[in-house]
C-alpha cells in the first residue's frame, strides 16, 4: 500500500510528560482554521462525513435524551423526528471537546447548558471563543482544561455546575486515549457516569479495534514494520501482542488532521463489560460504513449529507476511495445509564 509522504518516518520521540505530553502538544498546536480554509482540506470529504456521523448520533440519541429530561430517555434508539431537537432543554458534558467542533450541533439541539472539557488548554480557549461568538439561541457554558482520564471533574468544575445531572455525555474521537492503562479508563468512565442521570445517554466515536487488529494480523510474520494504511491514513503498531489488554499502542497519522499521535486499542468487549460496572448499558454500536448504509435514505439524514457536503448536488461522494476506507477506521456507539 502507498503511504502519504506527509507524516512519514519514525514516531515522535517521547517528550516530557510521556504520551500524554505528545497528545496535548499535538492538539494544542493544530491551527484553528476558518470555514472557508477548512473547505480546502485535502480530506474535506472525510471530515464532512465524520461530522455527519456525529450529527446522526447526536440527533438519534442525544436529542431524545435532552428532550426527555429527567425521568425518561430513548429505550431502543429509534430515529426520532427533527422536532425533538427543537424542544430539548437539557444538559450536556462534552468530554474531549477539542476546539468545540460540535458546538453548533449542541446549539441546534437547543441545549440549556454545556460543559466542555479537554486536556489541551489552547483548544479549550478556542472552544470558549467559539461559544462566545455563537449567535442566539445562546446556552450556558463552562469550559475547563483538565486531564479527564486522571482527574475527577469535581476538582475543576464548580459544584453548582454539577449539582444538576447531565442528560448526555459525548466523547467524540477522544476516548481511546484513556486506554493507556486501566486506571485512566476507569477514571474516564467514572467521569462519564457519575453526573449522568439514570436514563441519560453516553455517545461516542472511537477507532474500530476489530478492523485495526485484523489489519495487523494481515501483516506477514516476516515483516518487521507493523504499519498499514493508504494515502490518507497510516497506523503503526508497536507490537503484535494483544496482551495486556490496556496500553496496546499504535501511532496514528491522518492527513491534514493527526500527525503520528500515540493511541491505544479499545478492546470492545472489555470496554462494554467495564462500562456495565459504571451502570452504562449498550444501546448501539456500528462501524461508520454501517452508519452510512443505515441512514443514506433517511428522510432527514439524506438531505443533511448534501447540506454538510458529504455528497454533491449529483449525489456523488466527496470522498475518494482512500478517504472512504479511512472513514471505517471508526465506530459510533451509544450507551444508556441504568434507570
Ligand atoms: N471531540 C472533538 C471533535 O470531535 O472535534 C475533538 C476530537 S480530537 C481528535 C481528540 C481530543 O481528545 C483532543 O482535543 C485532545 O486534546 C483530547 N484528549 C486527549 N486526551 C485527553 C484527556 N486525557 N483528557 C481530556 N481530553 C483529552
Amino acid at each position: 500500500r502507498g503511504h502519504s509522504p506527509e507524516g512519514e518516518g519514525e514516531p515522535p520521540a517521547k517528550k516530557l510528560g510521556g504520551d500524554v505530553g505528545v497528545v496535548v502538544e499535538h492538539y494544542n498546536a493544530r491551527p484553528e482554521v476558518g470555514v472557508v480554509q477548512r473547505q480546502e482540506s485535502p480530506i474535506i470529504g472525510l471530515k464532512n462525513f465524520n461530522n455527519w456521523v456525529k450529527s446522526v448520533l447526536i440527533t438519534r440519541f442525544a436529542h431524545p435524551a435532552l428532550a426527555a429530561g429527567a425521568g425518561s430517555a430513548p429505550s431502543n434508539g429509534h430515529v426520532r423526528g427533527r422536532s425533538s431537537g427543537r424542544t430539548s432543554s437539557g444538559k450536556v458534558l462534552d468530554m474531549g471537546c477539542g476546539k468545540g467542533g460540535d458546538m453548533t450541533k449542541w446549539a441546534k439541539a437547543r441545549v440549556k447548558e454545556l460543559i466542555g472539557v479537554d486536556i489541551a488548554a489552547v483548544s479549550v480557549d478556542q472552544a470558549r471563543s467559539r461559544w462566545e461568538s455563537l449567535r442566539a439561541p445562546k446556552f450556558a457554558a463552562t469550559f475547563a482544561a483538565v486531564d479527564c482520564y486522571t482527574t475527577s471533574l469535581s476538582k475543576v468544575i464548580p459544584p453548582a455546575r454539577l449539582a444538576e445531572p447531565f442528560d448526555v455525555v459525548s466523547m467524540q474521537f477522544c476516548m481511546h486515549y484513556a486506554f493507556e492503562n486501566v486506571q485512566k479508563a476507569r477514571c474516564m468512565l467514572e467521569n462519564v457516569s457519575r453526573w449522568l442521570r439514570p436514563g441519560g445517554v453516553f455517545i461516542g466515536t472511537i477507532p474500530n479495534a476489530d478492523l485495526l487488529l485484523s489489519q495487523l494480523d494481515a501483516i506477514p510474520p516476516s515483516q518487521e514494520d507493523l504499519s498499514f494504511g493508504n494515502s490518507v491514513y497510516k497506523i503503526s503498531f508497536e507490537s503484535r501482542d494483544r496482551r495486556p489488554i490496556f496500553g496496546h499502542k499504535y501511532w496514528f497519522f491522518l492527513k491534514d488532521a493527526v500527525e503520528n499521535v500515540p493511541e491505544y486499542v479499545v478492546h470492545w468487549d472489555n470496554f462494554v463489560q467495564m462500562a456495565a460496572e459504571y451502570h452504562l448499558n449498550l444501546l448501539y454500536m456500528k462501524e461508520f460504513h454501517q452508519v452510512f448504509e443505515e441512514h443514506q435514505e433517511h428522510p432527514e439524514f439524506k438531505p443533511l449529507m448534501l447540506r454538510m457536503k458529504v455528497v454533491d448536488d449529483n449525489g456523488e461522494s466527496a470522498m475518494d476511495e482512500d478517504q472512504w476506507e479511512a472513514a471505517n477506521i471508526y465506530i459510533a456507539f451509544a450507551f444508556e445509564k441504568q434507570r
